[in-house]
């Protein structure tokens, strides 16, 4: 599973999969230039980060 999420949402995301998947995801940041714009999972904002599994 992956989970987007903007600044201000990341704690909120993290939580949220370890909670789902007990385990620790990983954090990464998008790449703007390479990626669509993806909005944040928690608000309508544009996802700044991408969690997801190893
Ligand atoms: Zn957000």
């Amino acid at each position: 599973m992956e989970k987007y999420s903007c600044e201000t949402h990341i704690n909120e995301a993290l939580d949220m999969f370890v909670a789902e998947t007990g385990e620790f995801p990983i954090l990464n940041k998008i790449n703007e230039k390479n990626e669509l714009p993806t909005k944040c999972s928690y608000c309508e904002e544009e996802a700044t980060y991408i969690v997801s599994r190893k």
